[in-house]
């Protein structure tokens, strides 16, 4: 198990845009990476991550949600490690999206996101998926592309009056 140092905004590699794996993914190096993401968010208690945000500049993302009964309003889905993924968005309609980000430490903010999307990316054996996914899942799959486009939360605002500390978004917000 590794856990790695989540680059916090400002870092420069925040804002790069990631390339795309290619047949370095069944390396044990690259294995390692996978693995070392997944111990990284779940150490870190995020509901995704993405390897730009540990520095390595290459198209994955990892995401998880348990069941937590801190957040009643989650609903849980299962890992999904997603190499060049792709998001295709089944409708128009747009849900608010209160986020967080492991870059971006106890801060909130609100934002748009697609309800409903496909989510088109290979797995870690190099195996094409497609997954709809809908909600919290949605989001967390939007989220986390946007990382390997070099965009963050703050970036898809619509106002920065919604920019809020995570103790008082629980106490005004959540
Ligand atoms: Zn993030």
């Amino acid at each position: 198990m590794a856990v790695l140092e989540v680059l916090k905004m400002g870092n420069p590699l925040l804002r790069e845009t990631s390339i795309i794996v290619e047949n370095e993914l069944k390396t044990n190096e690259f294995q390692q990476t996978i693995d070392n993401l997944i111990d990284t968010m779940r150490f870190q208690n995020g509901a995704g991550i993405a390897a730009p945000q540990v520095g390595i500049l290459k198209r994955v993302f990892t995401m998880e949600m348990e069941e937590n009964h801190r957040y009643p309003n989650k609903t849980p889905f299962p890992i999904y490690i997603a190499i060049n993924p792709e998001i295709e968005f089944l409708d128009n309609t747009l849900v608010d999206s209160w986020e967080g980000c492991l870059s971006i430490p106890n801060i909130r903010g609100k934002l748009k996101r697609h309800k409903r999307i496909l989510l088109k990316a290979t797995d870690r054996n190099g195996d094409y998926f497609e997954e709809e996914l809908d909600n919290f899942a949605a989001i967390v799959a939007q989220h986390e592309l946007d990382h390997l486009n070099g965009t963050l939360l703050i970036d898809r605002m619509e106002s920065m009056e919604t920019l809020t500390f995570q103790e008082e978004y629980e106490k005004y917000w959540m």
